[in-house]
């Protein structure tokens, strides 16, 4: 037992596994010179940021992207702003791993997910989705907002020369599909994902390296529901469709 805290004994904890897991993560190990309290919660600190890191490019990971998107959705469904789902997918990259073998796919992945996490705010998101695919959450967006920002991610990606070795430099390209969140209601992580998916698959069907992006936020309520919802608050033109007297709120 220590003075500062009598209620742990780190000696009886056995924390060599964690320890070497946040050695191996690359997290830098916290002293226990503070006293045992302050030392486990660091250390558990460190551990959560390490379960919700990619271990290779370091951004999210596809627990944290639903954790973020989730919330967004949450956010948005009592605010009624904008958040833009993008979805990005390297071009051809299986090419990549062909010709110059997986560690060099390795560098590229990691160069692109720095370029990326550079275009964005701090308030946005990155998280590597899976293999290839890289989804960015953007809160509070608005529709020309994060056009700009889809063509200045893919344009920038273009733009890169990624080192692999003092020999070779290679240059990739990118697709990016994306959707925005209905407002107002409440939809699911899995339905927002499908719709951004739906975009991406369509700008790889138009020949890749392109944005394409789905403005739908299409809800239909009654005017009762409305004006129970809004009361005196100004409508964006062209957010409602109303086919029916009585509609419960639906969306896409
Ligand atoms: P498309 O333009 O249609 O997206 O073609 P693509 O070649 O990019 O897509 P495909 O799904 O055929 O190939 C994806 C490749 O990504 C195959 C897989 O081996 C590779 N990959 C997935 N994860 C990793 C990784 O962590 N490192 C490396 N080096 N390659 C990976
Ligand atoms: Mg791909
Ligand atoms: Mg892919």
């Amino acid at each position: 037992m220590t003075a500062s805290s009598p209620l742990i004994d780190l000696d009886a904890l056995r924390l060599d596994d964690a320890r070497a897991l946040l050695d191996h993560g690359g997290t830098e190990l916290p002293s226990p010179g503070d006293g045992a309290a302050a030392y486990l919660q660091r250390m558990i600190d460190r551990l959560c940021e390490l379960s919700l890191r990619d271990p290779l490019t370091g951004l999210a990971n596809q627990r944290q992207f639903r954790t973020v998107l989730n919330r967004e959705i949450e956010i948005v469904a009592r605010s009624g702003n904008s958040a833009l789902l993008l979805m990005l997918d390297i071009d051809q990259f299986k090419k990549v791993n062909d010709t110059h073998g997986h560690l060099a796919g390795d560098k590229v992945l990691q160069a692109v997910a720095k370029c990326v996490n550079g275009c964005v705010r701090p308030q946005d998101t990155v998280a590597r989705y899976g293999g290839e695919e890289f989804g960015i959450v953007m809160p509070d967006c608005q529709a020309a907002y994060g056009e700009t920002v889809a063509e200045r991610i893919r344009q920038s990606v273009a733009n890169l020369s990624i080192t692999i070795s003092p020999v070779l430099q290679l240059q990739v390209t990118t697709s990016v599909g994306g959707a925005f969140a209905p407002v107002w209601v409440r939809s699911t992580a899995d339905l927002w994902i499908e719709r951004a998916d739906t975009q991406l698959y369509l700008a790889k069907a138009q020949g890749r390296n392109r944005v394409c992006i789905d403005h739908q936020q299409v809800i239909s309520v009654s005017a009762e529901e409305k004006s129970l919802l809004f009361g005196s608050l100004v409508l964006a033109e062209g957010a409602w469709s109303e086919p029916g007297e009585h509609n419960t709120p639906t969306f896409s």
